[in-house]
Formats: C-alpha cells, sequence, structure tokens
C-alpha cells in the first residue's frame, strides 16, 4: 500500500470478509469515508470470472456515487439479437433486454467487469489477504477479534461479512445455515464459453426452455458468450454433490438441435463451472454488535432477482454513508437495516414471481411464457413492457 494512501492516524478499522463484489464495494466505501478496511478472502487469489449481470436500479445509483460508473462497460450490442429456441432446436423472437428498468438505464456487463473495476479502485488503498478466512469471532463492547486459519488474529471497530450466500461469517455468529436458507427447486451452472457457438452473431442472445429446464446464453462485445443453465429437481442439495457435467447432461438429454448440446459440449470443456442450488437468505437481522453482514451472505435474492450485485454495491456505498454520519455504531446499523430493507425484501419477493420467467416450471407455465413473449412482440406488447420495465424507481436515497 503506497504511503500516500495510508488511512489517517486513528482511523476506524474493518475487517472484510471476502473479495466478491459486496466485500470490494465496502472496502472501497469505507476507505473514502476513512476507515481502515482489510480484506480477508479465503481463495488463493482474485476470482476473475463470471457470468452475465443486469446492472440497473439501486446498484447502478450507488455506483455513480461512487465515481465507477463511468469506468463499467456496457457490453450490450445494439445490433444484438434475442431468440427463444424450442426443445428440437427451432428459434422465434425472443423478449428484447430493455433500455431502462428501475427507474435506471439498464447496463450489461459480466461479473468479472464490476469485480475488475472495484478491485482497480481498491487495490492500492486497501490490504487484502488471501488464502484464508475466519475461524473463530469474539466481540466485547469495543472490538470485533477475528482468529482466521492461518492462525493470526485481527480486531476491529467493525467485522462486515461479504462471504456469500455460503457465509462462514453468519454460521460463526448468526447460527448454521440451515436456519435462514429457503432452497428453490432449481439448480443452476454458468460458465464463460471459450469460442461463439456456430451460428451466433456477436451481440446475439439464445433462451432454450422447456418444461423444467432452461438453458440461456448471452454474447457480448469483447468477449465470448456466457451461459447459464437451470433445472428443476426436488432435490437440489443431492443432485449438486453429482459431477456437473454428468449432471447437465442428464437434465437436458432431450433437447435436439444444435445449441443445447453445443453449449454442454463447452461447459464439458470449461473450467470456471458454478454449479449450485439456487437458494434465498432471509435474517430478521443483518447485524450483531460490531458484526454485519453485506450482500448474499445477508439476503440472497438469486440470479431471478438481477439485483444480487447491485444490491452488494448499494448496501456498501449505503453503510459507509450513514457510518460518517457521527452518530453511535449500532444506530448507523439500525438507520442502516430500516432503509435497506423494504427494498431487499421487494427483490426476493420479485425473484419468486421471476423464477417462472427464468424457468418454466410445467408445460402450463411454459406455453404461458410463450404465449407471453410473443404478446411483448406486437408493436402494442413491446410499448407495454417498456412502460411497467422502467416504472417504480428502485433506488436509495
Ligand atoms: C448465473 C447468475 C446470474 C446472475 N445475474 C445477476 C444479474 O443479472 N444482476 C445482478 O445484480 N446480480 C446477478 N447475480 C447475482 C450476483 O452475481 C450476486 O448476488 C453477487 O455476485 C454476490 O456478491 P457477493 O460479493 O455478495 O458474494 P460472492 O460473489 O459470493 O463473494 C463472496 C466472496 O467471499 C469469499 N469467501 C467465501 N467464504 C469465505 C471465507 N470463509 N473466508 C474468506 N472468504 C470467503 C468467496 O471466495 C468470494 O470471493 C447472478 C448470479 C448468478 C449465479
Amino acid at each position: 500500500m503506497p504511503s500516500s494512501s495510508l488511512p489517517p492516524r486513528g482511523a476506524r478499522r474493518a475487517l472484510i470478509v471476502g473479495s466478491g463484489i459486496s466485500g470490494l464495494a465496502a472496502a472501497l466505501s469505507l476507505h473514502r469515508a476513512g476507515w481502515q478496511p482489510l480484506i480477508i478472502e479465503r481463495a488463493p487469489g482474485r476470482r476473475t470470472n463470471g457470468y452475465f449481470v443486469r446492472f440497473n436500479g439501486a446498484g447502478y445509483t450507488a455506483a455513480e456515487r461512487l465515481g465507477i460508473l463511468d469506468s463499467l462497460p456496457d457490453r450490450r450490442d445494439p445490433e444484438g439479437r434475442m431468440f427463444e429456441v424450442d426443445s428440437r432446436g427451432r428459434l422465434t423472437p425472443g423478449l428484447a433486454f430493455p433500455e431502462q428498468v428501475n427507474g435506471t438505464p439498464m447496463r450489461m456487463l459480466l461479473r468479472s467487469d464490476l469485480e475488475r473495476v472495484l478491485y482497480e479502485a481498491v487495490q492500492d488503498l486497501v490490504e487484502i489477504r488471501y488464502g484464508t478466512g475466519p475461524a473463530a469471532i469474539t466481540q466485547d463492547r469495543d472490538h470485533v477479534t477475528m482468529t482466521l486459519t492461518d492462525g493470526s488474529v485481527e480486531s476491529a471497530d467493525l467485522l462486515i461479512g461479504a462471504d456469500g450466500v455460503h457465509s462462514t461469517v453468519r454460521s460463526l455468529v448468526f447460527g448454521p445455515e440451515d436456519l435462514y436458507r429457503k432452497d428453490f427447486d432449481h439448480v443452476v451452472a454458468a460458465c464463460a464459453m471459450d469460442e461463439p457457438l456456430p451460428g451466433m452473431r456477436e451481440g446475439d442472445a439464445l433462451v432454450a426452455t422447456a418444461p423444467g429446464r432452461s438453458a440461456w446464453i448471452n454474447s457480448y462485445r469483447d468477449h465470448p458468450p456466457v451461459a447459464f443453465l437451470l433445472y428443476r429437481t426436488p432435490w437440489p442439495a443431492a443432485e449438486i454433490r453429482k459431477q456437473p457435467a454428468s449432471a447437465l447432461r442428464q437434465a437436458f438429454a432431450d433437447f435436439g438441435g444444435d445449441i443445447v448440446p453445443a453449449m454442454l459440449d463447452a461447459m464439458d470443456g470449461s473450467e470456471s463451472v458454478l454449479f449450485d442450488q439456487v437458494s434465498q437468505i432471509h435474517l430478521n437481522r443483518w447485524s450483531q454488535g460490531r458484526v454485519v453482514l453485506l450482500g448474499d451472505s445477508a439476503w440472497c435474492m438469486t440470479l431471478h432477482s438481477g439485483q444480487g450485485s447491485g444490491m452488494g454495491i448499494a448496501g456498501a456505498e449505503l453503510l459507509a454513508r450513514l457510518l460518517t454520519e457521527g452518530g453511535s455504531l449500532s444506530a448507523a446499523l439500525g438507520t442502516w437495516e430500516q432503509k435497506l430493507r423494504p427494498l431487499v425484501t421487494r427483490h426476493q419477493k420479485e425473484a419468486l414471481r421471476m423464477r417462472h420467467f427464468f424457468m418454466p416450471a410445467n408445460q402450463l407455465g411454459y406455453l404461458a411464457r410463450r404465449g407471453f413473449i410473443r404478446a411483448t412482440n406486437t408493436p402494442v406488447g413491446s410499448k407495454l413492457t417498456k412502460v411497467l420495465m422502467s416504472a417504480h424507481p428502485r433506488t436509495l436515497a
């Protein structure tokens, strides 16, 4: 860390567990607010992989406040086309991504774009210690102390658990994951492809659906396509213990045509496969004393909300703003939760509805989804969709 960027003497210290989008956003926001953050990351190095992210609403406004918005690319190709694909491989026009959602413009980017921009903003300001994580956490009136898995001990004024949906901080301080995790009957797999699929033009997006299955692939300017697949299973926890490639092949075995088989081949060869069950996290309180949870560890909303990254950044930026207002830590954490919770709850509820759009649960859902997409491709339907998508600004004051 260069000496010019050292925090002021006596700066309050924050331990941040996790260097995902929420952890990096917390480090940036707190450093700007005069704190001295230290990030602890379990992975041996930066996680530069990613899937596609729609970025709008509260996260967009927070990124603007943090001054990083201009560095975030918009990878949408204006010439790009969207297609629906049925299980026999036949293509029909799909639902175009709107320009404006939740009261702000929408950017299409990659998780790795957000990670990179946040990392570049903090790399000279904040120490990141890789390859370790929390083993024990204790706190008293004045400090929180974390013993790390490498045996070192760190104390601070505040500890932020930004360590994702399977958070260790949450388990250590709030209790076992089972108390807070609500599982959907969905499994998700995601990866970046090495090269475009045959017949796909740069900027094209395809969605292949069948009852209980969907496979999404988006291609971008200056980046190979990224894909994610969803399928329904009554036992998601057992399913994710399987080997991803064979589980996916079994789930999508009846998809014909070129597209889904080519996606499965590409996923076989890709190293960065995310394979997990889809779950939300619900806690009555996001803080206990000097420990606060942020992002997916606190409120995972699932990919169906399209707001996880954005709310991680929005939550971090708001927290730092409230911590500079001069009141006590507990008052700041209380106000933070009061302001943030209504929006998080709304996005979590929306995710429950949107899961039917991302993957039709059954034949009826499949037909309803197709009917809806056909309707949105009429002139009236497309206007109505735009109005509905841009209504209800969802940002934080
Ligand atoms: C397929 C897919 C599509 C998505 N699409 C969108 C979208 O369109 N829009 C959107 O806004 N969001 C989207 N999301 C959600 C979004 O990506 C997440 O909500 C967001 O990345 C969560 O960030 P996080 O930093 O809170 O957690 P994570 O990204 O999970 O980061 C947690 C970090 O903590 C580290 N860690 C974990 N345990 C420990 C430990 N014990 N010690 C130290 N470090 C630890 C991990 O290695 C990781 O670096 C999508 C998600 C998926 C899977």
